[in-house]
């Protein structure tokens, strides 16, 4: 899988080097390039922003040195369509003078040729995108490459996200619901979720199932040795070496915590794929199956 990302900061990405994702970068399970956009300023001050039209406070980024570092970007992509005939279609589809010449003939609603090209995904990250989720992070890493643009200031000029629509799948996307000072800190959050979840970039495949959000719940506590720190033991059923009733208490554990510290979660799951046990589990922590949803009764 291949990530780009463009950012006035390149170094801020320097920790995707180390531990896992440094590894699979060595590994070549991951490729990932970052481009500095002040590279692709037009003014010898390499001048990347500019005061907001309508006044108010900041600066926002200027449109032109964004489509100059994207465009290579998404031109890369024409040489991923396999079929000889597209390619050439998307190759020129992506050459403004020649969609100039042919009217553009794509239709700016994305129909006809361009339906054969396979866009690449551009993530934006926006504190007023779409929140990022580990299934989001699961969709994601199904894609051959992700091209990031990492905002600063007031953020990007809008008519930029308008235009790389011709080109990527734009999809603007929050980390939470506060607000950095970049897109940078975003990314490295975004490439590590979905990074380790290519294959080969996590030792043990098994950690990735059985982690909080892979199947809608928090992940049951976890101890290691000593058996007993500071006069606090950890639960037996750890020791008895019965593996059923291992897993049964794991999964009663991360009901539990889940009840506890994110009933919203709870809420979302469907009532028609848990098991009998966990429905009775669930009762006893005070949830009923009301209207085809669990409600606290
Ligand atoms: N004025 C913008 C707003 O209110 O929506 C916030 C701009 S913020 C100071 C600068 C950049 O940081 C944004 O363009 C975005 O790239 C990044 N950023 C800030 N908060 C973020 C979040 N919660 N998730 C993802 N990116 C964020």
């Amino acid at each position: 899988m291949r990530f780009d990302v463009v950012s006035i900061f390149p170094e801020y990405l320097a920790p995707l080097e180390l531990s896992l994702i440094g590894k699979a970068r060595q590994d070549g399970i991951l490729e990932l390039n970052v481009h500095d956009l002040r590279d692709f300023a037009t003014d010898r001050h390499r001048t990347v922003d500019d005061t907001p039209y309508g006044g108010g406070a900041g600066m926002v980024m200027k449109p032109e040195p964004w489509a100059l570092a994207l465009e290579p970007l998404a031109q890369a992509s024409a040489a991923d369509v396999p079929d000889p005939v597209n390619r050439t279609e998307a190759a020129a589809l992506l050459d403004p003078e020649v969609r100039a010449e042919a009217g553009d003939r794509s239709g700016s609603d994305g129909q006809g040729s361009q339906a054969a090209l396979v866009k690449p995904t551009l993530i934006v990250p926006s504190p007023a995108g779409d929140v990022f989720t580990q299934q989001l992070a699961q969709e994601l890493s199904t894609e051959d490459r992700l091209v990031f643009a990492c905002g600063r200031y007031e953020g990007i000029d809008e008519r930029v996200l308008e235009w790389a629509a011709d080109y990527f799948t734009v999809r603007p996307i929050s980390l939470g619901d506060y607000v950095l000072n970049g897109g940078e800190v975003a990314v490295l959050a975004m490439v590590e979720a979905i990074g380790r979840l290519l294959p080969g970039v996590v030792g043990n495949p098994a950690s990735l199932i059985e982690e909080s959000h892979s199947d809608g719940l928090l992940e049951y506590p976890v101890y290691t040795k000593p058996s007993t720190w500071r006069e606090r033991s950890i639960p037996d059923v750890l020791l008895s070496g019965n593996h059923a009733k291992i897993a049964q208490f794991r999964r009663d554990e991360q009901l539990r915590r889940t009840v506890a510290r994110r009933p919203d979660l709870i809420a979302a799951l469907d009532p028609a794929l848990l098991t009998k046990t966990e429905r009775a589990t669930l009762a006893e922590l005070g949830y009923a199956v009301v209207g085809g949803r669990l409600q606290r009764h």
